[in-house]
């Protein structure tokens, strides 16, 4: 399914034009408008989900399969160091666009960017209450 006022489902199907460097029947892959570093691509699923909570797990087990293919051939082709691949959920995570999608962000030494967090310092017990949370 599509969504009519998505833009992700338009550049997906191919109604408005994108810098693909990669289509199948499920997914395009474009290059990022704003890029994080050269070669930064996002994964499409043609089909719209909002997000993560959404994506059916057949669609994600071949996101991130394309995503490993997609890592390796940029890799390559651009001489890149490193690699990024971030998703974000929801605003409060830092999604502006709400169709699914993976960022793949090639990193290069001395590219300047920047995609970490402040690391917090929880007690083993913190931890330990934590794990009961997730688990029980
Ligand atoms: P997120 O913040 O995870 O939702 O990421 C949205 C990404 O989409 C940003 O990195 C934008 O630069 C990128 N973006 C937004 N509109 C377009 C567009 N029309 N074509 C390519 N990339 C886009
Ligand atoms: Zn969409």
């Amino acid at each position: 399914m599509r969504k009519d006022d998505c833009i992700f489902c338009k550049i997906a199907n191919g109604e408005i034009p994108s810098k693909t460097i990669y289509e199948d029947e499920e997914f395009r892959v474009i290059l990022d408008l704003g890029p994080a570093t050269k070669g930064h691509a996002l994964i499409l699923p043609k089909e719209h989900f909002q997000n993560i909570y959404e994506i059916p797990q057949e669609t994600a087990a071949k996101a991130m399969i394309l995503a490993k293919k997609m890592a390796t051939l940029i890799t390559e082709k651009l001489h890149a160091d490193g690699f990024n691949i971030v998703q974000n959920n929801n605003e409060v995570a830092g999604q502006t666009v709400f169709h699914f999608h993976m960022h793949l962000i090639p990193r290069y030494e001395g590219d300047g960017q920047n995609i970490n967090w402040i690391p917090g310092e929880p007690t083993q017990e913190e931890l330990e209450k934590i794990k009961d949370e997730i688990t029980k």
